[in-house]
């Protein structure tokens, strides 16, 4: 462990987000320690599904940590004998598994000269000239913080933030299947939209396993478990070799009082960045991360600069993008009735068009926007 207690940057978590805002401090020579509370490489319930505008998002090549590629995904509906398909000359999806994935940026944000402290919890912030950030082992001093710490992490409650958050709980499986059965269904990454009532199942392939989960968009008390056992049942698998169980939540709306203060900066799942209908999360960490680091390095002798051009940033795409789906996921989870009927008719389009904005090929204007709400009959944004 480094013995040095004074930094310009510290940067809680080493999931994403943090690997990205350290990555860009550290090449933009700042003195950045990330304090990690695990030992890495270590595991991060996630399915893992690694869209193809995040992975454009990385400064480097993650090829090493991918299990798999999928070009084409498929999404289920009951109502529908088949699935609605999208494919593309490019892979839509990448599998991951989180522990390699994050290790992976991590070691680039190193050779950069990022230092990791592993195995240091952050325990207590105090405010003084200088941040004094607390792990049950040491004081370190810093100029800035970087809130990297995930969904449940403390950073920024312990900067004054309140919880604004919308989390909604989602159950993740690492499932081990007969030969047979893991060749049917590793031909596909696929989404069961109506294997939980207001959410959706998944069923990603890794290299020699399944990772499966349910996640439930709504905020009341179910037995997931009981969803995962019948959307198995949905897909064929009868039995399994090994079933490792992982609940955890997804904060699915951004926070609503601001993301930078007190030269403390949230990022992804802290600052509540994953996308509202698709619980995708990698992205925007990854994004987010990178507009932290690059807002702190740009204007570090000013921390309400650097707070402005954080927010600014954010402004320009992620925010907007996240209202955009947060309006969509109130439809496409509330009004069952309105969303099969229009999915009938539209559904095919609206996946291709959903593919082209979650992989990055399309960029939704203000106006194409209201055109869309307008389409399904929704108003408000
Ligand atoms: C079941 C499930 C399935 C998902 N599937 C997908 C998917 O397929 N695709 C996708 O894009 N997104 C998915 N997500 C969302 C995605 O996992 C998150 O959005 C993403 O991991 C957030 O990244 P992050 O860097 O903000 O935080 P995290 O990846 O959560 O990293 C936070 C880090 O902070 C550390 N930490 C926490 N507290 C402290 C502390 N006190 N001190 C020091 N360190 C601390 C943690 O150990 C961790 O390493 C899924 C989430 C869940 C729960």
């Amino acid at each position: 462990m480094s013995e040095n207690h004074n930094w310009e940057v510290i940067v809680i978590g080493s999931g994403p987000a943090g690997a990205m805002a350290a990555y860009e401090l550290a090449k933009a020579g700042k003195r950045v320690a990330i304090i990690e509370k695990e030992t890495l490489p270590r595991y991060k319930t996630c399915g893992g599904g690694l869209v193809f505008r995040g992975r454009e998002l990385l400064p480097v090549s993650v090829q090493s940590a991918v299990e798999k590629e999928f070009d084409s995904l498929a999404v289920y509906f009951d109502k529908h004998p088949q699935p609605f398909t999208a494919k593309r000359n490019f892979p839509i999806l990448s599998m991951v598994m989180r522990d390699q994935f994050d290790h992976l940026l991590i070691q680039e944000a190193v050779k950069l000269g990022a230092v990791l402290l592993e195995g240091q919890s952050l325990q207590h912030l105090d405010f003084e000239s200088e941040i004094q950030v607390q792990t049950q082992d040491h004081t370190y001093s810093t100029r800035y913080v970087v809130a990297a710490d995930g969904v449940l992490g403390p950073t920024a409650k312990l900067a004054g933030w309140k919880e604004t958050r919308k989390l909604i709980p989602a159950l993740e499986y690492e499932v081990g299947v007969e030969p047979t059965v893991f060749e049917r269904l590793s031909k596909e990454a696929r989404f069961d939209i109506d294997a939980i009532p207001q959410g959706y199942g998944w069923c990603f392939p890794k290299a020699n396993h399944l990772s499966i989960g349910v996640g439930l968009f709504a905020p009341k008390k179910i037995q997931l478990r009981d969803y995962y056992k019948a959307y198995l049942h949905k897909l064929g698998v009868e039995s399994t070799t090994f079933e490792q169980a992982h609940g955890f939540q997804i904060p699915v709306s951004a926070r609503k009082d601001g993301f930078a203060k007190k030269g403390v900066f949230l990022t992804g799942d802290s600052a509540g960045f994953a996308d509202p209908l698709t619980a995708e999360g990698l992205t925007n960490s990854i994004y987010s991360g990178i507009l932290a680091g690059q807002s702190i390095a740009q204007q570090f002798e000013d921390p309400e600069k650097a707070a402005e051009t954080y927010h600014a940033a954010l402004e320009e795409r992620l925010l907007p993008e996240l209202r955009f789906s947060e309006v969509m996921a109130s439809f496409f989870y509330f009004m069952p009735s309105a969303r099969n009927l229009l999915m009938g008719k539209y559904g095919q389009r609206a996946c291709e068009v959903l593919t082209d904005v979650f992989t990055g090929q399309l960029v939704l204007s203000r106006e194409l926007k209201q055109r869309a709400l307008k389409k399904f009959g929704i108003g408000g944004f």
